[in-house]
């Protein structure tokens, strides 16, 4: 089977793939900015300001370790680490809601216990220093795992670089026929955003966002190894002051060039959240997948069903990315049926 694409959605379906026995092709154009490459790979399990937990977050928190899990023991690296994320309290309304919230149980089992004291360094944070601790959250070195799984690939003769025409493919009932001539016996398509234009999916109602992330160094932080949020997050990434924050949300310019409002967005969620200086050493942009209903597609092509699709993996592909493989896998090999909402031939 070929795929295009060697983002965390192609990737992941590509360990499963192997993991199944199966004869496996990443294709990848190289480009030097994706959104994989940018993410910041945290995964949050209440999010937003109603404190909402993810649908079925617990199913996809225990796929991602195993998924995770098992390509480390291959590659002999971790790069999913457990990561405590301090969330801090805005307004008077969200203290009240979870109150309210950490009587059902689900909810209180993602939480620490609760502590009298301020939850960071007053020192260092504004505010109050009012909060829970989420226990369940965590990090995904992305771009590091996509570079040492890159490398397994390679190494063994199973990735390309190069840019895949989908207009020129040819399906056929036994397989697809390439662009060069060769043929595969399936073309999974995990293209990301650029799958705005492949022409065998037209009816994906996409709602991609652009996303900003800025890189800072905060000397006086290095001490503090969780990520900590309030409205924006602040992500350690070497212990020694370094820190990832973001991201931002446009839906008007979906391209990969950073800007200066973004800048200035980010900057001013930190001058509320930081009393100590830091230096904004770089910034990155990139276009996430997103797909209507923010619910990720995965499937064969309803007329050309050795066509099939992987994308839409959204804001929570670190989180969501292993489980959804793991269906499409089992989908494409043993036939077992894919979850309704998520088939792109129905959706
Ligand atoms: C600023 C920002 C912050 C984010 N933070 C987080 C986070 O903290 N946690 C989280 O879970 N998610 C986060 N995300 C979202 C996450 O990046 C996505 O969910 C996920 O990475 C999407 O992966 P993908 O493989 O579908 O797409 P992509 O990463 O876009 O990968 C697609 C790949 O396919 C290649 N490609 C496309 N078309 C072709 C073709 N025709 N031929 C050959 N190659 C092709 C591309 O070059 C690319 O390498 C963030 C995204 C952004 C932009």
């Amino acid at each position: 089977m070929v795929i295009v694409g060697q983002g965390l959605a192609g990737t992941l379906l590509g360990w499963e793939l192997v993991r199944r026995g199966q004869r496996v092709l990443l294709v990848d154009e190289g480009a030097a900015v994706s959104s994989s490459k940018v993410a910041a790979g945290i995964v949050t399990p209440i999010t937003g300001k109603r404190l909402a937990l993810g649908s079925e977050v617990g199913a996809f928190l225990e796929e991602a370790w195993a998924s995770y899990g098992a390509v480390a023991r291959v590659l002999g690296r971790a790069h999913f680490h457990r990561r405590a994320q301090v969330r801090l309290f805005r307004g008077e309304e969200e203290p009240r809601r979870f109150a309210v919230k950490c009587a059902a149980a689900d909810f209180a089992g993602h939480v620490a216990p609760e502590r009298a004291e301020p939850l960071v360094d007053l020192a260092l944070f504004q505010g109050s220093g009012r909060g829970f601790e989420m226990v369940t959250s965590g990090w995904l070195e992305t771009r590091a795992w996509l570079e040492d799984s890159a490398a397994w690939f390679a190494e063994r003769g199973l990735l390309q670089r190069r840019a895949v025409n989908a207009a020129a493919l040819v399906p056929e009932r036994w397989g697809v026929r390439l662009e060069d001539g060769s043929a595969a016996a399936a073309v999974i398509f995990c293209e990301g955003a650029a799958a705005r234009s492949n022409p065998w999916f037209p009816w994906i109602a996409w709602k991609c966002a652009k996303g900003e992330i800025l890189t800072i160094e905060a000397p006086a932080l290095a001490a503090e190894r969780r990520i900590v949020n309030a409205g924006g997050w602040l992500l350690p990434v070497d212990g020694a002051g370094t820190f990832r924050t973001g991201s931002t949300y446009g839906w008007d310019q979906l391209d990969e060039q950073p800007t200066e409002a973004a800048r200035a967005l980010l900057e001013e969620r930190l001058s509320r959240l930081l009393r100590v200086p830091w230096r904004v050493v770089g910034q990155e942009a990139a276009v996430r997948p997103i797909i209507h209903q923010s619910l990720a597609r995965l499937g064969r092509h309803p007329v050309h069903p050795t066509l099939a699709f992987f994308n839409g993996l959204g804001s929570k592909g670190v989180l969501h990315g292993p489980r959804y493989a793991r269906q499409l896998a089992d989908h494409l090999v043993d036939g077992a049926p894919l979850p309704l909402e998520a088939d792109v031939a129905g959706n």
